[in-house]
C-alpha cells in the first residue's frame, strides 16, 4: 500500500521535475522524454490494476427474485427451519485484493461453512479446507496473506456433518470452498451427496483443492440452466464471473427469513455498500471476470442493497463482521445441529 502511494506521488512530481530541468536547459531531450514515459507507464500501471473501479451504470446481470421466490416456496410445509454456521478458520487479506483504490486497513475473513436445517434432513452449503490447504493458503505471505487461526475441532464437526447432511452444496470450485470435499477422508460418500455442477467440475481453479483425479473422472456432475430448486427453501443461481463455475444460493426459512449466499462476489460487503469492484491485480491473480463481477455487485447495490423495499440478507463467504453480526442478532446460529 505504502509502495502504491509512493508511485502515485512520485510519478507526476518527477515528470514536473524533468519538464523544468528540460525548460532551464539542465536535461537533454531524450533524457527528459524517457523520464516522462517511464513515469507515465508506472503511473498509469498504477491505476489500471490497484486504482481502476469496473462497475457499470446499469447491471446486465438477471435475477428475478419472484421467479426464485415461487421456485423456493412452491412447498411451504417442508421450509428449512434454521440456518447455521461454523468458522472452520481465519486469516487476514489485503486491502488490495478486495478493493480497486484499497481501503484504510486489511480485512479479517472467515472460512466458514453453513448447515440449512430441515425437519428431517441438512443440506451443507461451503467445505472450507483441511489444515494442509490452508497452511499452502498462509504461504502467500509477500502479497500481505496471513493465517490466524484452523479450528481443527470445527474441521471434524465439519466432516461429521457433511457424512450426515442429505446434499451438499458450495458456491464455487475454489480450495476455501470445496476443499473440505476434495481432502475429506470420507471423501468417496461425500461425492454421493455433493451437487457440483459441471462448471465447477471444469472450472479451472478446481485444480488447488487437489481432488483425486479417479473420484473427478467417475463424478456426473450436474447441469441446470439459470435457476434450479434443489429441495424446498433452496434455488441455485447462475452467476458465473469469480469463477467459471460460481452461483448464488438462495435460501428461505420456515419463519420468511430469506437469505442470498454470494460466495466471493463480494470479499466483504464493503464491495457492494461502496460499489467498488475488487482491483484488476486481485482479478488476475484469481482469473476472475471483472466485467460479469461488476454487473453482478451493481444488481446487488441496485436490487438489495439500496432497495428499502428488501430484507434479503446477503451473505458475503468471508465478511467475518457480517457474520458476526447475523450470529448476535440470531439470524444465524453459531454451531451446527
Ligand atoms: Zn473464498
Amino acid at each position: 500500500m505504502r509502495l502504491r502511494k509512493c508511485l502515485r506521488l512520485l510519478c507526476p512530481i518527477s515528470i514536473l521535475c524533468s519538464l523544468v530541468g528540460f525548460t532551464f536547459s539542465l536535461l537533454s531531450l531524450p533524457t527528459t522524454l524517457l523520464v516522462v514515459f517511464l513515469s507515465s507507464t508506472l503511473w498509469l500501471f498504477e491505476y489500471f490494476l490497484f486504482e481502476k473501479n469496473s462497475i457499470p451504470e446499469i447491471s446486465n446481470f438477471t435475477l428475478d427474485l419472484e421467479i426464485v421466490r415461487n421456485l423456493a416456496t412452491s412447498e411451504q410445509r417442508q421450509l428449512p427451519t434454521h440456518l447455521n454456521s461454523l468458522i472452520v478458520a481465519e486469516g487476514e487479506i489485503p486491502d488490495w485484493i478486495v478493493v480497486a483504490g484499497g481501503a484504510p486497513h486489511n480485512f479479517h475473513i472467515s472460512f466458514t461453512s453453513f448447515q440449512v436445517v430441515y425437519k428431517d434432513k441438512t443440506i451443507i452449503i461451503e467445505c472450507p479446507f483441511n489444515k494442509a490447504l490452508y497452511d499452502k493458503f498462509c504461504r502467500f505471505k509477500l502479497l500481505g496473506i496471513k493465517g490466524n487461526a484452523f479450528y481443527e475441532k470445527n474441521f471434524n464437526i465439519m466432516q461429521k456433518a457433511l457424512l450426515e447432511a442429505d446434499f451438499i452444496l458450495v458456491t464455487h470450485e475454489y480450495w476455501d470452498h470445496i476443499g473440505g470435499i476434495a481432502q475429506s477422508p470420507y471423501i468417496n460418500e461425500l461425492m454421493r451427496k455433493a451437487v457440483l455442477t459441471s462448471e465447477q467440475i471444469s472450472g479451472h481453479t478446481i485444480k488447488m483443492a487437489n481432488f483425486p483425479q479417479d473420484v473427478l473422472d467417475d463424478y456426473i456432475p450436474f447441469e441446470y440452466d439459470q435457476y434450479h430448486v434443489l429441495v424446498p427453501g433452496i434455488v441455485l443461481i447462475k452467476a458465473p464471473g469469480h469463477s467459471y463455475g460460481s452461483q448464488m444460493i438462495y435460501v428461505q426459512l420456515k419463519n420468511g427469513e430469506e437469505f442470498l449466499f454470494i460466495g466471493d462476489i463480494a470479499w466483504n460487503l464493503i464491495n457492494i455498500k461502496h460499489l467498488t469492484n475488487h482491483s484488476r491485480i486481485g482479478m488476475l491473480i484469481r482469473y476472475e471476470n471483472g466485467g460479469l463481477l461488476g454487473h453482478q455487485l451493481r444488481w446487488l447495490f441496485d436490487n438489495i442493497w439500496n432497495n428499502p423495499e428488501e430484507s434479503i440478507n446477503l451473505v458475503a463467504s468471508h465478511d467475518l463482521k457480517q457474520l458476526e453480526y447475523y450470529r448476535r442478532s440470531g439470524l444465524i446460529g453459531d454451531q451446527f445441529a
